[in-house]
């Protein structure tokens, strides 16, 4: 049995730091979603739960990965850490969505 622990260190300190930033979270269109869930049994490494700064992605007991575009701060890690596979499709959300930064 798989044991995962929780790869972000200080989780509420990070949920404050991400809370002072504001969400215009586009509830008809995800900007970012991964391509095929089966492809990630496939990967060892899984560098999208390790990289993110927003801890979008979790990992699950089974080996797959959920992903939630909701907290996303748009920076484009998880775009270029998903390079052996290439299962993640990336955009940008629509004008008028997605995160607007406080401290510039
Ligand atoms: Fe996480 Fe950045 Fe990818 Fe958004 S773009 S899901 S914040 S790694």
């Amino acid at each position: 049995m798989v044991v995962y622990t929780d790869p972000i260190k200080d989780r509420a300190g990070l949920e404050r730091k991400l809370a002072i930033d504001s969400y215009h979270v586009d509830p008809n269109r995800a900007h970012i979603w991964i391509i095929d869930h089966e492809t990630c049994l496939q990967c060892e490494r899984q560098q999208c739960i390790n990289c993110c700064p927003a801890a979008c992605y979790a990992p699950q007991p089974d080996g797959r990965v959920i992903f939630s575009y909701e907290g996303c701060v748009e920076c484009g890690t998880c775009r270029i850490v998903c390079n052996e596979f290439d299962n993640i499709a990336w955009t940008y959300p629509r004008g008028g969505f997605g995160i607007q930064y406080r401290y510039g």
